[in-house]
């Protein structure tokens, strides 16, 4: 084959894949041209997934008569003039190709009559080609229509899923703008029927309410402006962008199987980046049961030069000039909403015949594991719990005498034991209700939380043995072992190689001095070979192993003043409410709620 320039028809189809890919990127472009043109109220009909027909009708500024041929052609754009716009974009759009793109893989109808002028054109398309213009009365406003996308790639066309996961995608994308844009109201429409609507009156927390009903309303922590000053003339502060975050995020009551919730902008624009989300996911950490993700919808704003909007035709990823400001900023935000707002909220478990997803993730499954008493764990021997001298201990039954409070973390009321569970739970009075603890996971939060810091702080402490324990491992186990030896003697155990598959263990930690060393070297080096953790990971993980290993267990019954030195120590975690891999510690029954149960209210 010879060189040769594409014929025009084929170099535009080519370009079009880039920016549609499917009828979701039509809805995006078109969507995105409607807020540009200002408009406060958008109608978007899809048919058939949006395979047969897409309709977006604005009522903003429209198209001039005169430009409404040229709005078509590639490169055309009213949005851009010279390089130096580039660097910052205030307009959703920009690169002038939505439009040419969209008409060159489909058939296109635009109706459209711009401000200040008194009729209206409607405008024909077939592949990109004009096949008819005539005046046509209309509002002020553009309807677009495009209609058979892809008629003309096959190829295309044969990628598309379902109707049902296209409309979904199309769902999500204007449901995401009516978040960003609270004061346009939108409508989705599927086959006639209208499956999404917003009023437009400016609250994100009612488009948020439209979206996910009530319930998970109910579970969300506003975030506030955060805008970080810049001060004075230190040459640190200056090098920070000055960055806005505002929005919602839920509760660690509610969550997901799928990030897809976790939800961002930038200035106004739906972004995807991996590395934000991953700051969400961080300030969540421990927070949530394994494998769930949170709920966050987060609006960034900053300096339009501050952030490169041009990487891709399809514009949903951006790159950030000082690239590690916003993960920071985002990590903090998120953090501080949680720690600060983290009021006792109502537990899965008590919400019967809940529809949510979110509201089910399986806790009741894993309580049950715990709620039979295994024999073993019956032999266990005596738990210790130190707590400190001041502490008064009540009778059963008795007046909660007030504690100091200094050292207190504020998640947790004060609360008062009643009693204990089939060995495995203790039940506590607070002010506005009762609380089920898993004895099992509120020590090891305990534990964890001791642990870490002691760790943090580089100084565990540690248990020797005057007689080591030997343990002989498998060929794979023992090959792991020799290389975390150093990891392993910074958690507090100092393990040494033995012969052949063999190790002498010489320390153990301290807060597990009384469980058996081999067992606990054992279930940590099993734990790891069954669920290997990512390296960076790896010693938090062998601290929540090392906590499992020497929690107290289900089974075991506890005396009055070891349940009310669990609760205090409990009460006094920075985290009470999960266990460091996620499980919760506890559920709550308000008042309320018990008067709800029995139908007093
Ligand atoms: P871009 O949005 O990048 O400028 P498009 O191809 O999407 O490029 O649109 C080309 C031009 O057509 C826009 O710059 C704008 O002037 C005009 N336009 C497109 N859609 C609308 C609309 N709904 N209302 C008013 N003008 C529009
Ligand atoms: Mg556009």
């Amino acid at each position: 084959m010879t060189i040769h320039i594409l014929p025009d028809k084929l170099a535009s189809q080519i370009a079009a894949g880039e920016v549609v890919e499917r009828p979701s990127s039509v809805v995006k472009e078109l969507v995105e041209n409607a807020i540009d043109a200002g408009a406060t109220a958008i109608n978007v009909d899809i048919r058939e997934g949006g395979r047969k027909s897409i309709q977006v009708a604005d009522n903003g500024q429209g198209l001039p008569a005169a430009e409404i041929e040229v709005a078509f052609h590639r490169h055309a754009t009213s949005k851009l003039q010279t390089v130096e716009d580039l660097t910052a974009i205030r307009t959703l759009g920009f690169r002038g190709e939505a439009l040419a793109a969209i008409a060159a893989v489909s058939q296109v109808t635009l109706i459209s009559r711009a401000q200040g002028e008194t009729t209206g054109t409607r405008l024909v398309l077939d592949g990109g080609a004009k096949v008819s213009r005539e005046m046509a009365g209309a509002p002020q406003g553009t309807v677009i229509s495009v209609e058979n996308l892809f008629y003309n790639v096959p190829a295309r066309l044969k990628f598309l899923k379902s109707d049902n996961t296209e409309k979904r995608l199309i769902d999500e994308f204007v449901t995401r703008y009516a978040l960003a844009y609270p004061h346009i109201r939108f409508r989705l429409a599927h086959n006639g029927r209208i499956t999404f609507q917003s009023t437009g009156n400016g609250s994100v927390l009612d488009v948020l309410i439209a979206i996910y009903g009530p319930d998970v309303a109910r579970q969300l922590l506003e975030i506030g402006d955060s805008r970080l000053e810049i001060e004075g003339d230190s040459p640190i502060s200056n090098l920070q962008s000055p960055i806005s975050i505002s929005g919602f995020i839920g509760t660690p009551a509610v969550h997901w199987s799928n990030r897809g919730q976790m939800v961002l902008f930038v200035n106004g624009r739906w972004v995807k980046d991996n590395q934000l989300t991953f700051a969400i996911i961080q300030a969540y950490h421990t927070l949530l049961p394994t494998g769930r993700y949170p709920l966050a919808i987060l609006f960034l704003t900053l300096p339009p030069e501050e952030v490169d909007v041009n990487v891709h035709p399809a514009k949903t990823e951006v790159r950030f000039r000082g690239d590690k400001a916003p993960f920071a900023e985002v990590q903090r935000v998120v953090r501080e909403a949680l720690v600060a707002d983290a009021p006792i909220r109502q537990m899965g478990a008590w919400q019967v015949g809940s529809q949510l997803e979110a509201m089910t993730p399986g806790w009741e499954g894993s309580l049950d594991q715990h709620a039979f008493v295994r024999p073993d764990d019956i032999s266990q021997p005596e738990m210790e719990l130190e707590w400190p001298p001041e502490e008064i201990i009540e009778p059963a039954g008795g007046q909660t005498a007030p504690r100091p409070t200094a050292a207190r973390s504020s998640q947790l009321p004060v609360m008062r034991v009643v009693g204990q569970v089939g060995a495995a739970y203790i039940i506590t009075e607070g002010p506005e209700g009762l609380f089920l603890i898993d004895q099992q996971a509120a020590h090891e939060r305990v534990l964890y939380e001791q642990y870490h810091g002691e760790w943090q702080a580089g100084q565990v402490a540690m248990q020797p043995l005057t007689v080591g324990t030997a343990v002989t491992l498998s060929p794979s186990q023992s090959n792991w072992l020799n290389h975390q030896l150093p990891t392993l003697a910074t958690i507090g155990f100092q393990v040494e190689p033995f012969g052949p598959q063999t190790f002498m263990i010489r320390s153990i930690p301290q807060l597990a001095a009384d469980r058996d060393a081999a067992h606990l070297l054992l279930s940590i080096v099993t734990g790891v070979e069954r669920k290997p953790p990512a390296a960076a990971d790896l010693p938090l993980y062998l601290i929540q192993l090392v906590c499992m290993a020497a929690a107290t267990r289900a089974g075991q019954s506890l005396s009055q003043p070891q349940m009310a030195a669990l609760v205090q120590q409990l009460e006094q975690c920075h985290d009470p409410m999960t266990t460091p891999h996620g499980r919760p510690t506890f559920i709550y029954l308000s008042v309320a709620q018990l008067a709800r149960e029995f139908g007093r209210i």
